[in-house]
């Protein structure tokens, strides 16, 4: 497929000009997974960055050690031009309402993920434009990529352009992170947000574990060893997932036995059946309609009971203790594989 086969623009180094950032301050909000690698590509990429973190942050002594200035949120948003919001997702409303004295019309208020923008938890003032550049990896592949001469794929929206120039420094930041390398992905606040949502609960994190568990127990219930239950459900997925990782589903069905790619074909349905594809359906429902961001809103205020509730459950479920015990036997497998 060429680029101009896909169904959004994907854009590369050369559709985008770093002059748009190179003569502006970027403040970076938090130090975290995502926040070091920003602030540090940019810096290399030649541009003035002051990262922003409380007083009493544990971080700030890792900043300097970096070679870069910090500074108190309030006191670093107001002096920059471009605020990129890197603290976590549940804090970022009080952050914000700490630095909005500092962002005038003309600034730029960039995200890596739309959440408290499109449930309107965030409401930047008049004047002021907003972007996002996402990157599609953890924070610390996006520094190692950067120093590698890789990419690190990722994706731009942007939710509002006042100044008629959010598109191209948009893309100049994308660009001064590394990410037009690999290819920077055209989308909107909402598609990433509701998409990432989705995708995370249904598929991914949730969807996934409970896969597995429910495999686990099924056959730990008719009696079959908890070792067993284990490699079978949750040792081997990895394997799979990296030939669909690697070359599609129709790579991992070639690299299995004839009888393990009938059985799937035949049975994998039976299984994500339409039930499934209609709790699929209520999971994007609640997320299209902002009931699942009201009730994580409402989750944070209440000092997360349910949430704790889950990941004790989780964490006393006997696969992780089986697994946990398995895992120590195979240590040396994955520090061979590093
Ligand atoms: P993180 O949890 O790794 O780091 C957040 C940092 O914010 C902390 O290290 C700290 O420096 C600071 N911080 C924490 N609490 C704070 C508070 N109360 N007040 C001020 N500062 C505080 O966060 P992250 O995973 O880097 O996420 C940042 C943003 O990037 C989020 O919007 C997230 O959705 C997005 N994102 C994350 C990833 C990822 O892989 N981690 C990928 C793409 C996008
Ligand atoms: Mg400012």
């Amino acid at each position: 497929m060429t680029d101009d086969e896909f169904t959004t623009p994907i854009y590369h180094d050369e559709d985008a000009d770093v002059s748009h950032v190179t003569d502006k301050t970027v403040a970076v909000l938090g130090y975290g997974s995502q926040g070091h690698a920003h602030a540090q590509n940019l810096a290399d990429s030649g541009i003035d960055v002051v990262v922003g973190l409380r007083e009493d942050s544990s971080s700030r002594s890792a900043v300097r050690s970096d070679g870069l200035r910090v500074e108190t949120p309030a006191v670093a948003a107001a002096g920059a031009d471009i605020v990129s919001v890197l603290v976590p997702d549940t804090v970022q409303p009080a952050v914000y309402e700490s630095v909005a004295p500092g962002i005038e019309p003309g600034d730029t208020l960039q995200f890596a993920h739309g959440f408290n923008i499109h449930y309107n938890q965030i409401q930047p003032k008049e004047g002021v434009d907003v972007t996002m550049i996402a990157p599609k990896t953890p924070g610390h592949l996006l520094r190692r990529n950067y120093t590698n001469d890789e990419g690190t794929p990722a994706l731009l929206a942007v939710e509002r352009d006042a100044t008629g120039e959010a598109h191209g420094e948009a893309l100049a930041y994308a660009k001064a992170l590394g990410c037009t390398r690999a290819g920077v992905v055209e989308t909107t606040f909402r598609e990433e947000t509701e998409t990432d949502l989705f995708g995370e609960q249904a598929v991914l994190c949730g969807g996934i574990v409970e896969l597995i568990v429910t495999g686990y127990e099924t056959l730990v219930d008719a009696g079959y060893s908890p070792e067993m239950a284990y490699f079978e459900c949750l040792n081997e997925m990895k394997l799979i997932v990296d030939l669909m990782y690697e070359g599609g589903a129709m790579e991992m069905w070639n690299s299995v036995s004839d009888t393990a790619e009938y059985g799937g074909l035949t049975v994998g349905p039976e299984i994500i059946d339409e039930g499934v594809r209609e709790n699929m359906d209520e999971a994007l429902a609640d997320v299209q309609d902002g009931t699942f961001a009201r009730d994580w809103i409402l989750e944070n205020q209440a000092g997360r009971p349910e949430y704790d509730q889950y990941r004790t459950g989780m964490q006393e479920h006997e696969i992780e203790a089986v697994g946990a015990r398995l895992r120590a036997l195979f240590a040396w497998a994955d520090a061979g594989a590093e």
